[in-house]
This record gives structure tokens, C-alpha cells and sequence, in this order.
């Protein structure tokens, strides 16, 4: 199998890395492509690339040529990123093989499939080439060295192969301008940077998730609008998405969206494994909870014991007087979050991490809150 990783601009989609480790070998497509196949080697021996404008209906006969240009045909696995769904049946269509959109496993003869909203799998057997996507989250990446290293661990591959990065030609194979069909892709006239407000979740680098701890539906617009602030993306629990105050699109777990941002705030979730085993592996996790022993406080770099609504109020005050005071509204006085003076402390769970850093970026006021205790 080969994974076929769609780039733009040198940024590798999310689930690159898993999709390759997949698919034992990846072929990158689109612009900026050699940065993200040198990124890739350090999951697979063998990564090729090639440059070719980002026109999806364009790059997807390019490669469509050059996979049907192989001796042996093989399966193709994209990443479930937006670029990796929009490329995928348009492959499927030009190679003419099937398409298993949705896979949390993708072996050469089958694969598994969440279906209805991952409430069920379904395991379809193929006797022949298939493209299929593959779930961001669901797989895990694990860098070629760290499974080879013998320092008492079983390498993966007994002799693994020489790395190795190929620039691919599309001539192979390729067909003809004459008789490629007329490009229907739209033409892109400006590139704007992304909404962390609208954007795909999947995607999204730093997420305020709120769950049953946030009493009403006006909390979630608050939530919204503080989330803004940061830059931030809003993402919620089942339970919010069930009330209907959230969009289901905003829906983080095995059951919505699978997400792997650097940063979560999570305000009054506590922390199901439905949930957080759709969050990845944030690199930084602070959590605000009445319930200090809850779940997604045990997981937090920084667990704050406060109520989510009262920090939240403070929070949306403070950075409103930021964004005011271009910057002022982290040099406000202690002692003024009401959450902290109804006599909420403030834990850090798990002193071995950076939790200090976090919250120096993200809950000054709260961490500098008179009669705070960690
Ligand atoms: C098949 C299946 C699929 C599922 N899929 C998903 C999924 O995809 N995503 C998902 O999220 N869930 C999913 N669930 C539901 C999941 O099991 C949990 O029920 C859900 O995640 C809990 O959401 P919650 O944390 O918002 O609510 P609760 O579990 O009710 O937790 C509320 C938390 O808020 C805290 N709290 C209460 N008041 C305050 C306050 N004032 N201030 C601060 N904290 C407070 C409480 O201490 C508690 O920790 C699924 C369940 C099933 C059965």
C-alpha cells in the first residue's frame, strides 16, 4: 500500500504521519512537498514527492497516472484531512477501483470502517486495489527510530530498509494534455489564514472545549467569543451536542470529532473515555472542574478546582480589557477572579510537566490569585 500525503505550501495535513506509517511508504503531492517527505522519513523508509500545483482535479489524474503507471497495483490510503477527502474519490474515480471513505484500519485485503457516527464498524473485505481514507487520531504514528531502537525493545522491521526520498515524475504514465479532460478546478485568488472560529475542528491547534459543567446555552457562546480571543477553535462534550446548544460538527470524541490540538482548555467536562479518546495528544491539557479526582482533571497538565461559569465570566473580562488595552489586562491585579474568591484553589496535577508555562500564557490572573494552592 501507498499513502498519498495532499500538501500545500509545505504543510503536511493532520494525519500525515499515520496514514504513511499505514501504508509502509508515502508519496507526497502538491507544493512545498520535499520538506514534508523529509518530515516523513522519520516515520517511513521510503518517501517520494511531487511538486505540482494544488488543483485537486488536476494533482489527482497526475497521480492517478503514475500509480496505474506501476507494475503492481497497490492500494492507496490518504489521510481523512479536507484535502485527503476531496482527492480521495476523485482518485478512486480516475483509477477506477473503490473507495472506502472512514477506515480506522486499513490492511491490503480489508478494512474497517466507523459507520453511524462511529457507533458501528464495519469490516469490508477487497480482493483487489481500493483508495481509502483513514481517520485522523485513530491509528497513532510512532517514528521509525523509536521502533528500532534495540536499547531493549523489539525493532520493527528485522533489517529495516536504506531511508530514502525520490522525486516521482508524472510523465510516467502520465496522459497527454489532449487527452486529460478539461480542469474543472476552481481558481484560488487569495489564500486567507484560517477562522479558528469556523475552521474544521480537526484542525484546529488550540481548543476550549466545554462540557456539562457550563450551566446553559449562552455559556457556549461565551465560550465561543473567549475561545476567539485566544485564537482558539470551540469544541464541546455529547452531552452539549445533545441539548443542541452546540453544532455536532463542534463534537470532540469517538462520536464526533477526532481532534489533536497543542492546547485544551476544558471547562466542566469530565473527562469520559467517549471524549478523550477523540482529543489526540495535546501537548498542554488545563482543565476547570468542581471535581478535583474527575477524569480530565487526572489528565490535565494544570487542573484548576474552580466553577467553569465563574472562571469563564473572568476570563472573558480580562481579555476584553486586553484586547482594549492592547495587552494591559494580564498586568491587572490579583485577587480579582470571583472564582478564586468564592475560595477555589488551583492544583497543577502533575508537577512534571509545564504547567506553569500554560498557565502564565493563558490564566495569569487565576494563577496569581492570593490563597491559590497547587
Ligand atoms: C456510544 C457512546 C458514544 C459517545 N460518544 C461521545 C463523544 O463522541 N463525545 C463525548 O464527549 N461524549 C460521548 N459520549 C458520552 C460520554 O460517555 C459522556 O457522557 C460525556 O462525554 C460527558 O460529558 P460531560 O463531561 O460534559 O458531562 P458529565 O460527565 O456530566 O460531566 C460534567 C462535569 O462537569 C463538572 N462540573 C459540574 N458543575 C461544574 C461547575 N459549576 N464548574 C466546573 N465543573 C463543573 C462535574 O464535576 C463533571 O466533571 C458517548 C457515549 C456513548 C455511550
Amino acid at each position: 500500500m501507498i499513502a498519498i500525503i495532499p500538501v500545500r505550501n509545505g504543510v503536511a495535513p493532520i494525519g500525515a504521519a499515520e496514514a504513511a506509517c499505514e501504508a509502509g511508504e508515502a508519496f507526497v503531492v502538491g507544493t512545498g512537498t520535499v520538506d514534508v517527505a523529509h518530515e516523513l522519513l522519520a516515520y517511513v523508509p521510503t518517501v517520494r514527492y511531487l511538486e505540482h500545483a494544488f488543483r485537486p482535479h488536476e494533482l489527482s489524474a497526475v497521480v492517478a497516472a503514475v500509480i496505474s503507471a506501476a507494475t503492481k497495483k497497490r492500494s492507496v490510503i490518504l489521510p481523512g484531512s479536507p484535502d485527503g477527502r476531496d482527492l480521495a474519490p476523485l482518485l478512486a474515480l480516475q483509477l477506477g477501483w473503490p473507495l472506502f471513505a472512514g477506515a480506522i484500519e486499513v490492511r491490503a485485503d480489508r478494512v474497517r470502517l466507523a459507520r453511524l457516527g462511529g457507533t458501528a464498524i464495519e469490516q469490508v473485505q477487497s480482493d483487489g486495489p481500493f483508495v481509502a481514507t483513514l481517520i485522523p487520531g485513530v491509528r497513532g504514528a510512532t517514528p521509525i527510530a523509536v521502533l528500532t531502537d534495540t536499547n531493549g525493545t523489539v525493532p520493527r522491521k528485522a533489517t529495516p530498509r536504506p531511508k530514502q526520498v525520490k522525486r516521482a515524475s508524472s510523465e510516467s504514465g502520465a496522459r497527454t494534455s489532449s487527452d486529460r479532460p478539461p480542469s474543472v478546478d476552481a481558481t484560488s485568488l487569495e489564500v486567507l489564514p484560517p477562522d479558528a472560529a469556523t475552521m474544521d475542528l480537526s484542525e484546529a491547534s488550540r481548543i476550549l472545549g466545554g462540557g456539562a459543567g457550563l450551566n446553559n446555552e449562552q455559556r457556549f457562546r461565551q465560550l465561543a467569543s473567549v475561545a476567539s480571543l485566544l485564537d482558539a477553535s470551540m469544541g464541546a462534550t455529547r452531552v452539549i451536542t445533545d441539548h443542541g446548544w452546540v453544532g455536532h460538527e463542534r463534537q470532540i470524541g469517538t462520536t464526533g470529532v477526532v481532534v489533536d490540538p497543542d492546547l485544551y482548555i476544558a471547562f466542566g467536562i469530565s473527562g469520559a473515555v467517549q471524549h478523550t479518546s477523540g482529543l489526540g495528544h495535546p501537548q498542554h491539557i488545563i482543565s476547570v472542574n468542581t471535581d478535583e479526582h474527575c477524569p480530565m482533571m487526572q489528565l490535565a497538565d494544570l487542573a484548576i478546582v474552580a466553577d467553569a461559569n465563574a472562571t469563564l465570566d473572568e476570563l472573558a473580562t480580562l481579555l476584553s480589557k486586553l484586547a482594549a488595552n492592547d495587552g494591559s489586562a494580564f498586568a491587572a491585579p490579583p485577587g480579582t477572579c470571583p472564582a478564586a474568591n468564592d475560595g477555589s484553589k488551583i492544583a497543577a496535577m502533575d508537577g512534571s510537566k509545564d504547567g506553569s508555562q500554560i498557565a502564565a500564557d493563558f490564566a495569569a490572573p487565576l494563577a496569581t490569585t492570593p490563597g491559590a494552592s497547587s
